[in-house]
């Protein structure tokens, strides 16, 4: 296989419910499972966003969509040819807040939302994931029914089209419903058939300056490790424009809080590439699609329990500004998505008042700001955390309700 073959070069979140099939179906399709990467990448990567690649394949001389497969030998026992490889980001389920997902989704070129035909449709986090897709403005969308093989023909159709009803209206209403059995590896040719027709891979401009979000950072030393031999901090996340190669300049915004005499200031950090991990392979440069990990001559202490985490990486004097604090314009739901019906606080979604805290998420940051001032559509937050953001930006909005952080909207930064 050629390396333009195996290098991913989209990145599609896997939404739903818990316990629909979303890590089953990625199995199913990666015949792995993040090990892909280097231990030290795939130590707590898990537990933030999965990520696993697929390469997509083509049994020479078969129609489709019976051609599609991901396995190397074909059914007559010929080879099949590499068409496409992609990275699934396994976006987290109950455990986890809705910012983790929303922080995949600033690296979300498509998703795939997974149903399952046993469960009456939606459940909450089939909602509320489905409405962060539609907040974020990811338009292409494929739907798995998944575990067909659980229900009966009657209780398939049934299923399939509650499916079609709850996502009238929104950027899923075209999306293909594809029955399939992940665990059974049932039409998974169908699937594949509908991701590469409806997640294309996006033109891209490899003359842009490179801009990364970081979704880690690590050291990867061993405890003990002597200063001969200690490697710089690794930054792991996806590259959304450009290109990096190894030898290339690196800023790190918003970089690292300094005090001077009582007083902090965050100040860029600045590095090169060292070395560049793509997919399973250390490769000399990379195009956005899949996880990366950017080995850089950073003091490992910087990079540590993935404390540039949210950051935004690029070429050194191309990246946007660091902020303590912005205005947007808000954009609110009418009411809570993915509440149970036993869990405590409001439904509706009253306006935003001075004052109040917010969880938000810009890029891959998550931040708690304070509202300072809050008007029809507009207000502005002061933030405990600064981050790197352009004028544009989209800011995922959450509110505390009851014991959660809930969506309640998203912003665009002024
Ligand atoms: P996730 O929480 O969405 O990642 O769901 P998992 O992939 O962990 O799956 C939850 C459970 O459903 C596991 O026990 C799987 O084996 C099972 N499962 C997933 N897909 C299928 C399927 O197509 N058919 C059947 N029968 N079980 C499935
Ligand atoms: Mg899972």
């Amino acid at each position: 296989m050629t390396e333009a073959n195996t290098q991913p070069e989209v990145n599609i979140g896997l939404v739903g419910h818990v316990d629909h099939g979303k890590t089953t179906l990625v199995q199913a399709l990666s015949g792995s499972w993040t090990d892909q990467h280097s231990e030290e990448m795939k130590r707590g990567i898990s537990i933030r966003l999965g990520y696993a690649d697929a390469t997509f394949r083509r049994c020479p001389g078969v129609d489709a969509p019976e051609c599609y497969t991901v396995d190397e030998e074909c059914e007559d026992g010929s080879e099949s040819e590499p068409i496409r490889t992609v990275s699934f980001v396994d976006a987290p389920g109950h455990e986890t807040l809705m910012a983790t997902m929303l922080s995949g989704a600033s690296i979300m070129d498509g998703a795939v939302l997974v149903v399952s035909a046993t469960e009456d449709v939606p459940q909450a986090q089939t909602e509320e994931h489905l409405m962060a897709l539609d907040l974020i403005g990811i338009e292409n969308v494929v739907i798995a029914q998944n575990k067909v093989d659980l229900v009966d023909r009657d209780r398939a159709v049934d299923n399939y089209q509650q499916i079609q009803e709850f996502v009238e209206g929104t950027v899923a209403e075209d999306a293909p419903i594809v029955p399939v059995s992940a665990q059974q590896e049932v039409n998974l040719d169908l699937l594949i058939d509908a991701i590469e027709t409806e997640i294309p891979t996006p033109d891209r401009d490899p003359g842009e300056s490179a801009r990364m979000y970081a979704a880690r950072s690590f050291d990867i030393n061993r405890p003990g490790a002597t200063a001969a031999d200690l490697k710089g901090g690794v930054v792991g996340g996806s590259l959304v424009s450009g290109e990096l190669s190894v030898g290339d300049g690196l800023e790190i915004r918003p970089g690292r809080e300094v005090d001077e005499e009582g007083q902090t200031e965050w100040r860029p950090l600045e590095t090169t590439v060292r070395s560049l991990q793509a997919g399973s392979n250390d490769v000399e440069s990379a195009r956005p699609g899949g996880l990366l990990g950017v080995g850089t001559g950073l003091d490992p202490s910087l990079t540590k329990g993935d404390a540039l985490a949210g950051q935004v990486a690029g070429e050194p004097g191309t990246l946007p500004p660091t902020r303590n604090e912005f205005e947007m314009q808000v954009d609110l739901l009418d009411r809570v998505v993915g509440k149970e019906d036993d869990e405590s606080g409001e439904s509706d979604i009253e306006d935003i008042n001075t004052g109040e805290p917010l969880m938000l998420t810009v890029g891959t940051a998550t931040t708690v700001g304070a509202v300072t001032s809050a008007r029809d559509g507009e207000c502005e937050v002061s933030l405990k955390r600064p981050v790197c953001a352009e004028e544009g930006a989209q800011i995922a909005i959450n509110r505390r309700v009851g014991a959660r952080w809930r969506l309640i909207g998203v912003g665009t930064l002024s």
